[in-house]
């Protein structure tokens, strides 16, 4: 049950929810916090603006834009302020503690929830960011369903890393963990998470093309994910990226092996199911690949998340990326347990994309347009994958 209370001093209304996964601790109204169970702060509101703590410690406001939310990162003397304010003000809920009409089982809980928060203060939130910045690799993106996914970087980069459009990966070469290697980050994984890890329930292996990796690789990573993870009642569920081109290398039996080992469903960032546009991008594989590698899952029981981009291509292929995206997902024959994401295009440094569509005389699709690509995409394929999730993607400032 929530903890509420109403201040006979100060007349504030306090609200705490202890119980879960997450500690959510609300000192006035219009102010909230909100912590893992170790007491490592997530998320932040108050004077009317929302904040995520990344585990790397940055501090990001949301903000809202035509293409969906957008992040703005707070410079490092915005940052200390913000903490500082918002640390005062659980440190005076716990000075405030013994004069709140609170039941005694009430008052012991949230003391403890207190005493745990403000031992995670400022100081030990930036030491703990310095810990993650040297576990992880930075995790680029994640599909929009696994942001509380407990990441294992069991490769690092993408094997293929030459997608025109993709600086995701630029920083670094393709390589898988030795098992060695790969044990003591999950040793470290659980370490840094703590009691945090209830929060994370399922497993994300990353970066952005794991499931590449051979079946003796692959048996290898599972084992020692689950002997680190596995939850009471069985495997820990986990989820990975595969390419298309290598979705469809793998057999349906070999899928299903892996799907016994914990794998519930694998994304493919496919952009777009026309081809002419697929090989202007530089991505590996062909339409037929992605629809054939959908099939081999799907049949091993490992669900799909397919992966389109609204606004790549600009004018040039616009009809032909819409048609050929829908037919491509139509063709899937997708059910519940699917997922279709449509993300937007968003220019990033270091690429080549902008250039050769200049080139090329392709003109970009303005805000607007690619806001209705997208909302014909979505509509669109809703018609056709009918049983499954068709949601929009916002890659923009993407932070764990
Ligand atoms: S889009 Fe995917 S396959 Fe292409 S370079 Fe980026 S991560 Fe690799």
């Amino acid at each position: 049950m929530p903890i509420h209370a109403t201040d006979p001093l100060t007349g504030d209304t306090i609200t705490a929810s202890l119980a879960g996964n997450a500690l959510v601790i609300s000192p006035r109204f219009g102010e909230s916090y909100s912590f893992d169970c170790a007491g490592r702060l997530l998320a932040l509101f108050r004077d009317g603006r929302s904040y995520q703590r990344a585990l790397d410690h940055r501090l990001l406001e949301r903000l809202s834009g035509r293409n969906g939310p957008r992040r703005r990162e707070l410079s490092p003397d915005e940052a200390q302020d913000l903490l500082g304010r918002a640390f005062a003000s659980l440190a005076g809920l716990r000075a405030a503690l013994p004069r709140l009409p609170l039941s005694e089982e009430e008052r012991r809980q949230l003391a403890g929830a207190l005493d745990k928060v403000l031992a995670f203060g400022p100081e030990r939130l930036a030491a703990d960011g310095e810990v993650f910045r040297r576990l992880y690799k930075p995790v680029s993106i994640l599909p929009p369903d696994q942001y509380l996914a407990l990441v294992l970087q069991a490769t690092q980069g993408c094997s293929w890393n030459r997608c025109t459009f993709c600086g995701l990966y630029r920083d670094r070469q393709f390589r898988a963990l030795s098992a060695d290697e790969f044990r003591a980050h999950c040793a470290a994984v659980r370490d840094f998470f703590g009691e945090g890890i209830s929060l994370r329930r399922g497993i994300f292996l990353a970066d952005a093309n794991a499931l590449v990796l051979s079946m003796e690789r692959l048996r290898a990573i599972f084992a020692i994910a689950q002997e680190f993870f596995r939850l009471p009642e069985g495997p820990r569920p986990v989820f990975s990226f595969v390419s298309a081109f290598d979705g469809g290398r793998k057999t349906p039996a070999e899928w299903a092996e892996l799907h016994e080992l914990g794998l519930q469903r694998a994304y493919l960032g496919l952009e777009t199911g026309d081809d002419a546009l697929l090989r202007f991008l530089n991505k590996p594989g062909t339409v037929r690949d992605a629809i054939k590698a959908v099939h081999a899952l799907r049949a091993g029981g490992v669900s799909v998340g397919v992966i389109l981009m609204a606004g790549i291509g600009g004018d040039r292929f616009a009809e032909a990326h819409v048609n050929g995206s829908v037919a491509a997902v139509a063709a899937m024959a997708l059910g519940p347990r699917d997922q279709v994401y449509v993300s937007t295009y968003v220019s990033a440094p270091g690429t080549e994309y902008d250039a050769l569509a200049a080139a090329a005389g392709i003109r970009p699709l303005t805000a607007l347009e690619i806001d209705a690509q997208r909302q014909e995409l979505q509509a669109r394929l809703r018609a056709v994958a009918p049983q499954t999730i068709v949601a929009p993607y916002h890659v923009d400032g993407f932070a764990l």
